[in-house]
């Protein structure tokens, strides 16, 4: 298997708010068996619809060094499954030995260049999502589905 997907690209409604971000292409890698899509907040164990969250004091990296959190739009802190969904993300990159992650940006998750900053006043600054930043930390090669759609 070459690619991990974002399940949200491939066309699933599993998005906080119960929508997808449907990307033709990345479901088309799906629909070869290129491509194995998963949703890291649904494997931290969060369900669908549920709060908007946005990482607070820094990024993804710093939400693994234990010095941002994850906080749910009415004040909860939910990092601990942010951080779980990470690590279920990796064991699945390494069972399936794929070569490069393809995640949906501006995610607390899955953004890759761009995420929200914090404030949910629709703000965006450069940064990563968590399973975005544990994935690089572990060498994986993690681009957006825009870097995707550029690199055809
Ligand atoms: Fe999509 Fe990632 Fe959010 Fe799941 S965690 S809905 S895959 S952006």
């Amino acid at each position: 298997m070459k690619y991990l997907v974002s399940s949200c690209l491939a066309g699933v409604a599993c998005r906080y708010n119960g929508t997808a971000s449907l990307d033709e292409k990345i479901q088309e890698l799906v629909e070869r068996e290129e491509a194995k899509m998963l949703c890291p907040e649904l494997l931290g164990g969060f369900s669908t619809p549920r709060e908007p969250a946005e990482i607070i004091g820094g990024n993804g990296r710093d939400v693994l060094a234990g010095t941002a959190k994850v906080i749910e739009k009415s004040g909860t802190d939910v990092t601990e499954l942010y951080v779980k969904g990470a690590y279920e993300t990796l064991d699945w990159a390494r069972k399936l030995g794929v070569t490069c992650v393809v995640l949906k940006e501006f995610s607390p998750s899955c953004g890759s260049q761009i995420i929200y900053d914090g404030t949910f006043g629709n703000e965006k600054i450069p940064g990563e999502g968590v399973t975005a930043a544990l994935l690089r930390q572990e060498g994986y090669t993690v681009i957006s589905e825009n870097e995707f759609m550029a690199d055809l």
